[in-house]
């Protein structure tokens, strides 16, 4: 009902005499009286409130979430009316781990609460299937809407042509992290299974994935749920910032304190989370090796150590030749041993149990060196592996040394490490690092990692609840992961090709070839490492024959023509984005994006295909943040010509079925050697058994010990705690809060490495030649080209976005300044003549981007921070950029190394990582 404005002043005419007089008037016609019940007065005058009412009253409720990468995985009630989306609520109904744990309800945050007004019913909503206007540039923005057959049709057609022209790995599938939304994972996951494409890693290629974890523990990642942060004793926050990127979780960490847990944050800025913590240490960018070494001389030096723990569970008692500074193998004593058997002293020398971490009784030694007779007659002298780290931490890592370099004070050193031998070695290793992006995201993150897991392991911390090192970046965890792969890869992993993302982008994007201080250059260790079958590279023959020659330069390479990218906006979260740009994306024939949003991605793609919302579809989400499963279920139908990610996969299949007309084509991949599109739409459905969303829901609950018996309509009715038994690294029981190696630590199972223990001697010749084989700390690299630029470059997760989503949210931008900023140290202003708020140009040899600089005193000096993940098209000047206009695409050598026992490529768990965080750049006053 509307209302004239003279009739509503006279309104309030009457409620201001009500608030003066004591009484209640009303207003009939046009004259004021007294009124005894004013909610009862004529309805005409009220029904402005049904506005407000209507907002309460809804014709139906569904669960749901988001799949945003952002680990929350927060059960949410979403409601409709009319066939729309009002809001979206916190579910808050986990069931209780304990009662007498804190809660994991309500778990949601600032962005959560807004995505059904920003993106279901937002006006950057992909409503029907756009192919850019045929002789625009990508990034122009110009699009014309077709129908679905058209856009699947040309689609499906240029599938065909690029296997008969190009072979089928010249097709590229980018989508990442599973457990956001498993089903929309494998929908175009398992079409590039049917068709022989290559699938990208994005764990490594992200900088999320721990090198250290691999290389001393044998696994991608496993970490406590962040109910067990109550358990600790000791919390570091080591790089990891959760109030602003846990902030479901964030709350445990109070928890945690509120039961005696002593808290210390380590960043170079004052970094949100500082406030929570008891002490807070400013190191110097890129030193945290130095201090976390520092750290472990100390506790070795003062005998402040677990040595039942490391006896049992890692390798130091193992001994080494010292001619060679390899293990000592069964191999070596008798002709004919195992190459695989490996020794400890115990009185004498004993075989080191190798099919369970169970000494039986066996007590061997930590330290002593032995001579020993060889096959053959001669004699070696062996040491163990914690006398030979024992020497390296004593010449390079000492206290001293470390506050030199870190900017920490000695004597602050020394008490944290008694701090932490004091806590871990009373608490039985009740001592966590909470590690994050801060430090990961540098050149040499694999020796952070390493020195941290190194220090947690002398207190005996690793695979204890409340301890552990626990690398919270990335939703990395799948729980059900056995019915993801049963779903994305039918014919199994072997069948598949499998590419990391790193690797493929530095070749095609034809990165700048680099030193590396070793024997040979970037382009010397990749081409050795796909020459030795250690790392793909596809399109196969992309490297060409001559290891000094491989980006083009006349020699004939086969590149990637075709590009589908869903559930991600890879295009602006790429390092080296302007090399991707204007080297990568040219040899495209076609990139194909399914979004719900106008994003960077689908600005530069040729067909951009609508695809429902979180609020439009089934699927599971999961999370290492807590053990429960629940779901995303539809709200409403997707809204316009939109589908499932399942639902178009599916239907592109049928049609490259139909465009194809019987061709087949040989693949060695697949059983049998031939693959025939005849059958692709079947393929795709198991016959139609999966057809529908919710089938191929079900399926995966039903192929993974952590789901099987669930049913989507039991998780939807309340979220549900994993089974018991699991493929990761515990199991789960009861009332016990998760962590990480349990099986390890209680079972004794042996780790997932060569020596079957957590490995801290890597004998791999690439480590060894890069002073690698045991934990040492080397500085942030100034690559070829940077060395000009006099500050470093950080591109930390921020508070009002989860990476790109809702960077463009209009009730985040009101948040902050609304636009694209940077943030330093006001002496670094002061000497560049910037004032608050400046347009600044922030430059260096890869690129530059223009936007605002804000002081914070917070910051370290001689480094710039700028959150990541700005859209290109957001508020910025003369070009579109963002934050990734500056960077590069790095790889480190040792990451690339492959044949040694856990050292292997496998998707996401090894591959060389997308650092960034040691790039250099300037900032200076832009007077465009
Ligand atoms: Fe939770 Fe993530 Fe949604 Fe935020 S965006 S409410 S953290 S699921």
């Amino acid at each position: 009902m509307s209302i004239p404005r003279r009739r509503f002043l006279k309104m309030m005419l009457g409620a201001a005499a009500t608030l003066t007089a004591g009484k209640v008037f009303g207003l009939t016609g046009t004259n004021l009286e007294v009124v005894s019940n004013p909610y009862a007065y004529p309805p005409e005058y009220r029904g402005w409130e049904d506005l407000y009412r209507d907002e309460w009253t809804w014709d139906s409720v569904s669960r749901s979430t988001h799949g945003v990468n952002c680990t929350g995985s927060c059960s949410w009630m979403v409601y409709e009316k009319g066939g729309l989306i009002l809001r979206e609520e916190q579910a808050a109904d986990y069931p209780e781990i304990d009662p007498a744990l804190p809660s994991v309800n309500p778990r949601g945050c600032n962005k959560g609460a807004c995505y059904s007004a920003e993106y279901v019913n937002g006006d950057r909503r992909i409503k029907y299937p756009l192919k850019r206007v045929a002789g625009t540039a990508r990034g122009a923005g110009q699009w014309q809407q077709i129908s679905w057959d058209q856009a699947l049709t040309e689609i499906a057609d240029q599938v065909i042509a690029t296997i008969q022209d190009h072979g089928q790995d010249a097709l590229t599938f980018f989508t990442p992290i599973p457990a956001m939304s498993p089903v929309s994972f494998s929908s175009g996951v398992r079409l590039a299974h049917l068709l022989g494409g290559v699938v990208c890693s994005f764990y490594d290629w992200y900088c999320d994935l721990p090198p250290g974890s691999p290389i001393t523990l044998g696994e991608q990642t496993d970490v406590a749920e962040a109910t067990d942060w109550v358990n600790a004793k000791y919390m570091i926050l080591w790089g990891s910032n959760p109030v602003l990127t846990r902030i479901p979780d964030a709350h445990f960490v109070t928890e945690a304190k509120y039961r005696g847990c002593k808290v210390l944050a380590i960043y170079p800025d004052y970094a949100a989370s500082s406030i929570r913590a008891d002490r807070w240490l400013s190191v110097n960018p890129g030193t945290d090796a130095a201090l976390a070494l520092a750290i472990c001389q100390r506790l070795i030096a003062t005998g402040q150590y677990d040595a039942a723990y490391l006896q049992e569970q890692t390798d130091m008692p193992l001994l080494v030749r010292t001619d060679t500074g390899e293990y000592l193998r069964e191999a070596d004593v008798f002709a004919g041993g195992s190459p695989d058997q490996f020794y400890f002293w115990d009185a004498g020398l004993q075989p080191a149990p190798m099919a369970s971490l169970d000494l039986g009784g066996l007590s061997p030694d930590l330290s002593g060196s032995h001579l020993v007779d060889l096959d053959g007659g001669a004699q070696v002298t062996v040491e163990t592996v914690f006398d030979r780290l024992t020497a390296r931490l004593n010449a390079n890592h000492t206290v001293a040394q470390a506050a030199a370099v870190t900017g920490v004070g000695a004597a602050v050193i020394t008490g944290i490490a008694d701090e932490i031998g004091a806590a871990g070695i009373s608490s039985g290793g009740q001592v966590m690092i909470m590690h994050g992006a801060g430090t990961n995201h540098w050149y040499h993150n694999d020796l952070n990692n390493r020195a941290m897991l190194l220090m947690l392991s002398l207190v005996g911390a690793i695979g204890k609840n409340g301890g552990g090192f626990n690398h919270y970046v990335g939703q990395e965890k799948i729980w059900p992961v056995n019915g993801l792969k049963a779903l994305s890869f039918p014919q199994g992993g072997g069948a598949q090709r499998f590419q990391n993302t790193t690797v493929w982008a530095h070749v095609h994007a034809e990165l700048e070839d680099q030193p590396t201080g070793l024997s040979q250059t970037t382009r010397g260790y990749i081409f050795d490492s796909v020459a030795n079958g250690w790392m793909p590279l596809h399109p196969e023959g992309a490297l060409g024959t001559d290891k000094n020659s491989f980006v083009n330069n006349g020699v004939p390479l086969r590149d990637p023509k075709m590009m589908f990218i869903w559930r991600a906006n890879w295009f602006n979260q790429a390092k080296g984005n302007n090399y991707i740009e204007q080297s990568l994306y040219p040899k495209l024939d076609m990139i194909v994006d399914l979004n719900f949003h106008m994003d960077t991605t689908a600005l530069y793609a040729d067909y951009v295909l609508p695809s429902a919302s979180h609020y439009e579809k089934y699927d599971i989400n999961t999370t290492d943040m807590h053990s429960f499963c629940h779901p995303f279920t539809p709200a409403i139908p997707p809204m316009f010509d939109s589908k499932s990610d399942w639902q178009i996969f599916q239907a592109l299949a049928a049609k490259i079925q139909e465009r194809a007309n019987g061709y087949s084509y040989p693949d060695p991949k697949w059983p049998g050697g031939i693959r025939y599109l005849s059958s692709l739409l079947n393929d795709f459905t198991n016959n139609g058994a999966i057809a529908a969303d919710i089938d191929a829901t079900q399926f995966l609950l039903d192929h993974a010990p952590e789901t099987v018996g669930m049913t989507v309509a039991g998780i939807t009715a309340q979220p549900q705690r994993f089974n018991n038994t699991t493929t990761w690294t515990s199991n789960l029981e009861a009332g016990r809060p998760y962590t990480a190696f349990l099986k390890n630590t209680e079972d004794k199972d042996p780790y997932h490495t060569l020596t079957g223990r957590q490995q801290y001697l890597i004998e791999h010749e690439w480590f060894v030649e890069a002073g690698e084989d045991l934990p040492t700390y080397k500085p942030p690299v100034v690559a070829a080209g940077e060395e000009a630029y006099p500050l470093l470059y950080n591109t930390p997760h921020g508070r009002w976005a989860i990476h790109s989503t809702w960077r463009n949210a209009k009730q985040m931008l009101r948040l902050n300044r609304g636009g694209p900023i940077c943030y330093m140290h006001p002496t670094d202003m002061t000497s560049r003549g910037l004032v608050d708020n400046d347009w600044v140009r922030m430059f260096n040899n890869h690129g530059q981007v223009i936007i605002r600089v804000k002081e914070m005193p917070s910051e370290k000096t001689g480094r710039v921070t700028m959150y990541h993940s700005w859209e290109r098209y957001v508020g910025v000047k003369e070009q579109l950029a963002n934050f990734n206009s500056v960077t590069g695409i790095r790889i480190k050598p040792t990451q690339l190394a492959g044949g040694y026992g856990q050292l292997h490529f496998a998707l996401n768990y090894w591959g060389p990582t997308g650092v960034q965080r040691d790039t250099r750049v300037e900032v200076e006053k832009y007077n465009g």
